[in-house]
């Protein structure tokens, strides 16, 4: 594993008692109206050794973000952006086809974002479906295939 920051003051007790510490982890994440329960067995998290608050640091939040796209069966980000690489697509390129914004692509690929399901099965037809794709190049960027 590579270098984990963190700040080792606890933001409950204010200990300087924060350390690396992996326990089975459950919750519940609100997406699109619904309620998805999560459970990581084991999930590496900074806890404080005085007082047992544990604080979601930015890895760990990767590690719960990444448990709940299993649990709703919404693609990664590996899977987003390998799917537009496929397509030899830039971000801005697939963000029109798509009618969303360049930075919403950038995003999703790199987990800050998790797309809506309705966008998730829309990505799903784009990356499955050449003929897709090409009605959405035709009808909404022209440039991209030179027509
Ligand atoms: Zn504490």
């Amino acid at each position: 594993m590579t270098t984990r920051t963190y700040p080792k003051r606890c933001g409950k007790c204010g200990q300087k008692a924060m350390q690396l510490t992996t326990l089975p982890y459950a919750t519940t994440i609100e997406h699109d109206g619904r309620t998805y329960q999560v459970e990581i067995p084991a999930l590496t998290v900074p806890r404080c050794t005085h007082c047992k608050a544990i604080s979601i640091d930015d890895e760990a939040d990767r590690q719960i973000s990444a448990a709940f796209r299993r649990e709703a069966r919404l693609l990664t980000p590996e899977e987003i952006r390998h799917g537009r690489d496929k397509l030899a697509l830039t971000q801005k390129q697939f963000a029109n086809l798509l009618g969303v914004g360049e930075a919403t692509v950038s995003r999703w690929e790199t987990g800050a974002q998790i797309q809506q399901r309705a966008m998730d099965r829309f990505l799903r037809v784009c990356f499955g479906s050449p003929a897709a794709v090409e009605m959405l190049a035709r009808d909404f960027q022209p440039s991209a295939k030179g027509a």
